[in-house]
C-alpha cells in the first residue's frame, strides 16, 4: 500500500493514527514488498535463530536498483503475518515500524556546502482505517514509540552509502556488496577465514571488536563498502614485501 503524500514532513509534523486488532483492515496491509536494511536482517535472523544466509535464501529476493545498480534484499510476500498479527513484532523491519510514515534521506545544499538530510512523508492508504482513529502523534513521538531511533542509528551510514555517486558496479561487485550488506555470517567468514586480514591492516582491538560484536562487524562492513565503492580511502592496506 504505497500512497505517498509527497509533502516533506519534519519531526514535529503531526498525524492521527492507531493500529489495532479490532479494525477491519487488520493484517491486510502486510502484503506489499519490504526493502530490508542490513540491521533489519541482523535482527530478524537472530530472532529466528538462523544464519543470515539461510534467512536470505528462505525469505528474500534480490532487487537490483535500476539507477544505482545497488542490490537490495526484499521480502516479496511477508511470511511473518499471522491471524494474531506480526509474529516477529519486536524485530519487525524499519519500513513496518515507520508506517504510516516513510523516511527518506537526501543530499541538500548548493555547490561545496552539501549535507545529508533526513526527512519524512506520510503514507495515506484509504483502506488503512488506522488514520480514522483519534490518537495523535508527532513523527518524533511515533519514532520513540516504534523503537525507531536505534534503527535509524544503525541504518544511517548504510543509507548515506546509497546516496553517493559511484563508478559502474559490475555483477561481481554487486554480489560482494550484497554479501557485505546483508549476509553478516558469511561476511564474518570472509574477514576471518580468508586472506582478508593479511591484506587489510586492522589493529588488534578492532579485530577483537568485530569478531565478538555483530553490530560492530556490520558497521565495519559499511566502512568496507565505502572502500570498495571508492567513496573513501578509509582502510589501510598492508604493503607487499
Ligand atoms: S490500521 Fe493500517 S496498518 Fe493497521 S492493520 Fe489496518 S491497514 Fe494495517
Ligand atoms: S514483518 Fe510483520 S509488520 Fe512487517 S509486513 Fe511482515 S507481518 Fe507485517
Amino acid at each position: 500500500m504505497e500512497h505517498f503524500d509527497t509533502t516533506k514532513r519534519t519531526l514535529d509534523s503531526r498525524f492521527k493514527f492507531r493500529c489495532h486488532k479490532d479494525l477491519e483492515c487488520f493484517n491486510t496491509c502486510c502484503e506489499g514488498e519490504i526493502i530490508l536494511t542490513p540491521y533489519d536482517v541482523l535482527r530478524i535472523k537472530n530472532r529466528l535463530g538462523i544464519s543470515s544466509g539461510e534467512f536470505l535464501s528462505k525469505y528474500t529476493s534480490i532487487h537490483l536498483d535500476k539507477s544505482s545498480s545497488l542490490p537490495y534484499a526484499v521480502i516479496r510476500k511477508c511470511p511473518f503475518v499471522t491471524p494474531e498479527g506480526c509474529s516477529i513484532y519486536e524485530d519487525r523491519p524499519t519500513t513496518c515500524r515507520y508506517y504510516p510514515v516513510a523516511q527518506a534521506t537526501g543530499i541538500v545544499g548548493e555547490g561545496g556546502v552539501k549535507r545529508i538530510e533526513e526527512f519524512y512523508f506520510f503514507i495515506k492508504d484509504p483502506k488503512c482505517l488506522g488514520h480514522n482513529e483519534d490518537k495523535e502523534w508527532t513523527i518524533r513521538e511515533w519514532k520513540i514509540d516504534q523503537g525507531l531511533d536505534v534503527y535509524d542509528e544503525m541504518n544511517r551510514e548504510w543509507k548515506k552509502i546509497q546516496l553517493c555517486k559511484r563508478q559502474e558496479i559490475d555483477s561481481k561487485k554487486q554480489s560482494l556488496i550484497y554479501m557485505v550488506s546483508y549476509d553478516i555470517d558469511n561476511f564474518r567468514r570472509f574477514v576471518f577465514e580468508s586472506k582478508f586480514l593479511d591484506i587489510v591492516d586492522l589493529d588488534d582491538e578492532e579485530i577483537e571488536r568485530i569478531k565478538n560484536d555483530e553490530v560492530a562487524l556490520m558497521k565495519f562492513g559499511f566502512e568496507y563498502l565505502k572502500y570498495i565503492l571508492k567513496l573513501e580511502d578509509n582502510l589501510k592496506i598492508k604493503s607487499k614485501n
